[in-house]
């Protein structure tokens, strides 16, 4: 982390689990654990029918809501899609966009861009999320596959719009598998997508990207993955579902740094 250029953010990915009542419970827990500290941004991304529950029981917490998705057009016939003016009436702050299960679903680079545009038109934060898989790491074209993913999610956006993004490496590999990157792995590619960013848009807006971590992270791994000089925070699935986990890692990131 480095709080003097960037944010930090803890964000939780729920995927598809929880229900709206459900939320209402896990938020009541949430809001008597979550620290005083306010040194890092917490999101939860829910699933679409939970965010009115998640948004009326975090109203009056530094913690915001997210979705899980999104559709890029404005609006029309898109059976079962969520556009960007619902999340934001709803009172959604961020959306993830590019999640590997996502991609896997079929959503491809191009998708990637035209949400990550769509969502920052509409004045959401874009969680873009990159990551190779364990073929790609094996042989060697992690760093060429990942600068691939960046440019084509990030072609056309502004320099004035281009500090809200963050971005969230997740090696499809540690995803949901219980294998975390070490740190020295996370940070490698975290570097290297601030390199990325550096090229397209410059120091300063690269200095000021938060670029986050996800992959396995828990309560026992984060202090070490956050204490990386390129990992502004983490998105979390699994222990993103355990309050107790979730605030643990919120701790970690509110830390003192160097
Ligand atoms: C994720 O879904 O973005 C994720 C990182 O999941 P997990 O923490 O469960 O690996």
């Amino acid at each position: 982390m480095n709080r003097k250029y960037r944010k930090t953010l803890i964000a939780g990915n729920w995927k598809m689990n929880k229900t709206p009542s459900e939320t209402k419970a896990f938020m009541t827990e949430l809001k008597a654990m979550l620290p005083k500290g306010r040194w890092c941004d917490i999101a939860l991304c829910v699933p679409s029918v939970c965010i009115p529950a998640a948004v009326r029981a975090l109203r009056d917490t530094r913690v915001g809501v997210g979705a899980e998705n999104v559709n890029a057009n404005a609006s029309g016939a898109y059976t079962g899609e969520v556009s960007t003016s619902m999340l934001v009436d709803a009172g959604c702050k961020y959306v993830i966009i590019g999640h590997s299960e996502r991609r896997a679903m079929g959503e491809t680079d191009a998708d990637v861009n035209a949400k990550t545009l769509a969502a920052l038109e509409a004045g959401l934060v874009p969680i873009v999320c990159c990551g190779e898989s364990l073929e790609q790491r094996e042989s060697g074209i992690t760093e060429e596959w990942i600068s691939m993913q960046i440019k084509l999610a990030l072609a056309n956006i502004g320099e004035d719009k281009i500090r809200k993004v963050v971005i969230a490496y997740e090696p499809i590999w540690a995803i949901g598998t219980g294998k975390t990157a070490t740190p020295e792995q996370a940070e490698e590619v975290c570097q290297h997508i601030r390199g990325v960013v550096r090229k397209l848009f410059g120091s300063k807006n690269a200095r000021a990207m938060t670029i986050v971590y996800g992959g396995s992270m828990n309560d026992k791994n984060a202090f070490e993955l956050l204490a990386q000089p390129d990992i502004d925070g983490g998105l979390i699935g699994g222990a993103s579902l355990v309050a107790e986990k979730f605030v643990k890692i919120i701790e970690d990131a509110n830390q003192p740094t160097a």
